[in-house]
């Protein structure tokens, strides 16, 4: 996590919350604050006790909103080509390159997980770091099709600093961009790897371990949520690569059946 610039306050805030419900989601019921953090709280929010939660008068934050919809012509050149050399978010200030997507133009079964790691922004492709190494070998030998048959990209294109989670309006001012990649690929399904992949493709905040393995809809395709590679390497338990294998299972049935 970053320190806070004051005029950031809310972004950091948001980037901590999404943290913590990923804490919460791994299992981790609490968290040790270091005494200097407390003194330093500049406005109580560090503060759980009963009336500090009762006292907000603020909204909660929602981490991800739907983005808005593509609108230009629907090909992966013509996305690619109005990202541009992308500024419209403070992620252009640390990357080293767009990462903008890999495999099959025409892939019935697409990929979409959150941002680029250290080693996608020095390869300028999706997945290929230790969390793709997993992903691959999913794809390719637990479904037995080649990696380059389907579609994978992020719902952000450059990498987040210390891969962080994507805040929710760096996600929405990218989110039209994995838009179109999904216009332009018209998948039969997507996998959405991962909470903020799920969320933003939802239009909603959700908790991934309650909604994977459930179908859901992106705009009328079928949408699998699963587990993301890197918590299932972080977790590295037989239920949760069972989780895995049994929802990339049920993405690879429905796109049979549709074929069919
Ligand atoms: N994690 C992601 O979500 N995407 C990548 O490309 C790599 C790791």
């Amino acid at each position: 996590m970053h320190a806070a610039r004051n005029d950031d306050w809310p972004a950091w805030l948001a980037s901590a919350r999404a943290w913590l419900v990923e804490l919460a989601e791994e299992g981790v019921e609490r968290v040790e604050l270091a005494p200097e953090a407390v003194a330093a709280d500049p406005i109580g929010e560090l503060d759980a006790s009963p009336s500090a939660a009762t006292d907000r008068s603020s909204p909660p934050l929602s981490l991800f909103e739907p983005a808005p919809a593509w609108s230009g012509e629907a090909t992966l050149e013509s996305v690619r080509a109005e990202l541009g050399e992308c500024k419209r978010c403070r992620l252009c200030e640390e990357r080293t390159q767009i990462v903008f997507g890999d495999g099959n133009p025409r892939a019935e079964l697409m990929f979409v997980g959150e941002g680029p790691g250290a080693e996608e922004d020095r390869t300028g492709l999706p997945f290929v770091g230790r969390a793709g190494e997993l992903l691959t070998a999913m794809i390719e030998k637990g479904l037995g099709i080649p990696r380059r048959d389907v579609y994978i990209c992020n719902i952000v294109k450059c990498r987040p600093p210390g891969n962080r989670t994507p805040l929710a309006d760096e996600a929405r001012t990218c989110g039209v961009f994995l838009d179109g990649q999904i216009a332009a690929v018209q998948p039969k399904v997507i996998v959405a790897l991962g909470k903020p992949a799920t969320s933003l493709l939802l239009g909603r905040d959700v908790a991934i371990t309650r909604v994977r393995g459930t179908w859901q809809d992106y705009k009328g395709i079928p949408l699998m949520p699963t587990l993301h590679p890197a918590f299932v390497l972080r977790q590295y338990t037989e239920e949760n690569r069972r989780a895995v294998w049994s929802d990339l299972r049920a993405a690879l049935a429905r796109v049979r059946e549709s074929a069919s």
